[in-house]
């Protein structure tokens, strides 16, 4: 079989080491990969540390043309990109399509954003010494920035990082996803031939252990890292005087409060929690129902997993599809047993064929147990009731990550004394925590990141601010 090649320094190579994709449903090779070797990361850090003498002049208008293109392309392209999500990664093809037309938006949005980097005038007459003076503030791009990205949103993450990098005059290192690297492949095929400068991006697949010189090159100015906690900050420890953005992961809550429409917060929960094969950093994982709801909450939540439409990805029904991968759906359920080990019930789910986990229900969880404490990453939700808002608010707290929450209430003061006190990025009310639109700010606290993305939030962080002093006596 002939492997796709990769893009480094402007040029599509190929070398002597290749990995297979495979289709995480039938086990089907998807396509084989060149992985790039240290000698051609080299290549493409000095290429685009060389790109970025053009990119950083490249004017508003220039760099929202490009994005646009890219948008265009991407959106004309838009089933043969969905088709390459699901083959890679198992993605129910209706989610797959939906990231697709998200990944558009976000490339749309960059194009606008890029239009409207603006500055600021300073008042600098302030004290006598400074007379006549007047400052301007203004963002200036980083240089070449390293992108490294998850399997999950294997085209809308990648765009989080390559539109906003773009959109300031930044080049782009994109070390994909070994597990999912077609899509971005294909995107770097439509980059490669948007109007950017050669060696402005650059698609290096290979192991995470290998990109040493992402983190380490001193031409590398920035780490945009989406991925799991345990790497992500382990590359903040080794990035020294880089700047870095740590998009990681969670074990997202869901309160529904007794004045909560239950059909409504249901409709939405189902979704939050299992579509996707709960494959999302704020897919749902912990539930807490108001006591006096608990009881139908429970019937009714149950009675929806059953009709969950689980199996084919490739089948416009389906919701559940595989994980990514049998050793993760083996992981998830190790942690459901050793959950049921511990006292905690099983009210639906728990079985496995393959990478195919049956969405899982538990009860009558504990605090120390995975399935609760750590991101189990599965189509696995734990439920529990509770009595006062203070209680719930404590709950959702008790965790060591902190990304998004959700709350469904009628009552507006529960859902301010929510957003007050939840300890998260943010705060969802009457929708899950699984909500996103790509222009929001969007990233944790406590274990769950550092930083933001959302177009505009990602261009703050890939620019640094830059004073003019004017003396104009
Ligand atoms: P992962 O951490 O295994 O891999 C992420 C990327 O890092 C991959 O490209 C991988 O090859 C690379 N990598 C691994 N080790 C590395 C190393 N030592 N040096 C450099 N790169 C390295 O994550 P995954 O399994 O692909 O994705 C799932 C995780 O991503 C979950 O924890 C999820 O919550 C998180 N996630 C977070 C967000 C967010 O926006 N907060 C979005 C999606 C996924």
């Amino acid at each position: 079989m002939s492997a796709q090649r990769f893009l480094a320094g402007g040029r599509w190579l190929e070398s002597d080491r290749r990995v297979t994709v495979r289709n995480p449903w039938n086990g089907r090779t998807a396509s084989e990969v060149f992985l790039a070797s240290g000698e051609d990361i080299r290549d493409a850090v000095c290429g685009a540390a060389e790109a970025f003498g053009k990119t950083r002049f490249l004017q508003a208008y220039e760099r929202a043309g490009i994005l646009n293109r890219i948008a265009a392309e991407v959106e004309a392209s838009a089933e043969c990109f969905a088709r390459t999500i699901t083959d890679e990664t198992g993605k129910p093809i209706s989610y797959s399509r939906t990231e697709v037309d998200r990944s558009v938006f976000t490339f749309r949005t960059a194009a606008q954003e890029a239009t409207r980097m603006e500055g600021s005038v300073l008042p600098l007459d302030l004290a006598p010494h400074s007379r006549s003076r007047t400052g301007i503030l203004r963002r200036f791009p980083l240089g070449p920035v390293a992108a490294i990205t998850p399997f999950n949103f294997p085209l809308n993450l990648v765009a989080h990082k390559v539109a906003p990098a773009i959109a300031v005059g930044n080049t782009v290192l994109l070390k994909p996803s070994s597990s999912a690297p077609l899509t971005a492949l294909l995107l770097g095929a439509i980059i490669h031939e948007s109007g950017l400068p050669p060696g402005a991006l650059s698609v290096l697949p290979g192991p995470g252990a290998e990109m040493g010189q992402l983190i380490e090159s001193p031409e590398v100015k920035l780490i945009s890292f989406t991925g799991s906690p345990g790497v992500g900050w382990d590359l903040k420890a080794r990035a020294g005087k880089k700047k870095i953005v740590l998009e990681l992961g969670g074990n997202a809550a869901v309160v529904v409060d007794e004045s909560a429409d239950l059909d409504f917060a249901i409709g939405r929960i189902l979704p939050g929690a299992f579509g996707n094969a709960g494959q999302s950093c704020i897919a749902v994982q912990r539930i807490y129902v108001h006591r006096a709801l608990y009881a139908e909450f429970e019937r009714r939540l149950l009675d929806s997993v059953a009709c969950l439409a689980v199996g084919d990805p490739g089948d416009e029904k389906t919701v559940v599809g595989p994980m990514i991968d049998e050793k993760a759906a083996r992981q998830a359920e190790e942690w459901v047993r050793e959950a049921l080990g511990g006292g905690a019930r099983l009210l639906a789910g728990g079985t496995r064929e393959g990478a195919l986990l049956h969405p899982t229900v538990l009860s009558h969880v504990s605090r120390e147990m995975k399935v609760h404490s750590a991101e189990v990453f599965a189509p696995v939700v734990t439920i529990a009731p509770f009595d006062t808002m203070e209680e719930a608010i404590a709950l959702v707290n008790d965790s060591c990550y902190g990304l998004q929450a959700g709350i469904f209430t009628a009552d507006i003061r529960r859902a301010f004394q929510a957003y007050g006190e939840m300890e998260v990025g943010g705060v969802v009310v009457n929708d899950v925590p699984t909500y996103r639109i790509d222009h929001m700010p969007y990233g944790g606290i406590k274990d769950s990141g550092f930083g933001r993305e959302g177009i505009r939030y990602a261009m703050e962080g890939m620019t640094e601010l830059k004073l003019l002093v004017l003396n104009l006596a």
